[in-house]
């Protein structure tokens, strides 16, 4: 599946919002949000309208994806999924994001930023219940053990992964150890859990028209 490969600073500057996507530089003066918070491009000091309606709708569907880094239709399944389901479709969307592999290994405090997290899945640096899975989006269940892998734990991306994240402390919904590199999943993230600044109200809204 295509994915997006330019600067991700980018990213954050178009939404006018810190959206955390990589790692230690996020708080660092060198942040592109706190040396040139405007929209990028040639016009994007000039940019002053107010977003409203569907523009408003839809910036706040492109801010869940990036955060979570996700494609268009990828989103767009787990909108309809949510949808289906019986309670609050914007909450259960946000539980169907939690829930990725990559996503949980972010919150594990395993990796610095959810784009880290993604590739150490990717390359084979995580399991799941004792065996290997490369693919990010995989759907983690309540009592499904996550463990960086016996032989990746020495890595130094994955050290340093680990000496930045130190400090950070686990959401209750997950339950780790930081000594063996290995968690387990509580339950599901209700929305409270979710500590992101999206209103998944206005995503619903967008895509129920
Ligand atoms: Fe966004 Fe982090 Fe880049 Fe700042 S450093 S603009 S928060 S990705």
């Amino acid at each position: 599946m295509a994915r997006y490969k330019g600067p991700v600073c980018r990213l954050c500057r178009r939404e006018g919002m810190k959206l955390f996507l990589k790692g230690a530089k996020c708080f660092s003066e060198k942040c592109a949000i706190e040396k040139r918070n405007f929209a990028p491009g040639q016009h994007g000091k000039d940019r002053k309208a107010k977003i409203v309606g569907y523009g408003l709708q839809l910036r706040e569907k492109q801010k869940a994806k990036r955060i979570y880094f996700v494609q268009e239709q990828q989103f767009r399944n787990y909108f309809e999924f949510a949808a289906r389901k019986p309670g609050v479709t914007g909450e259960l969307l946000l539980q169907q994001l939690e829930r990725r592999l990559d996503s949980i290994v972010y919150r594990m405090g395993f990796a610095v930023a959810r784009r880290q997290a993604r590739q150490f899945v990717r390359h084979g640096h995580v399991e799941v219940n004792g065996r290997k899975v490369n693919i990010p989006s995989f759907e983690v269940k309540p009592g499904d053990e996550i463990a960086i892998r016996e032989k990746s734990r020495t890595l130094p991306i994955v050290q340093q992964a680990m000496e930045y994240t130190a400090h950070q402390a686990a959401p209750g919904w997950l339950e780790v150890n930081r000594e063996t590199l290995k968690g387990k999943v509580i339950n599901l993230p209700k929305r409270e859990d979710i500590n992101l600044p999206i209103n998944e109200q206005l995503i619903v809204e967008l895509y129920s028209k």
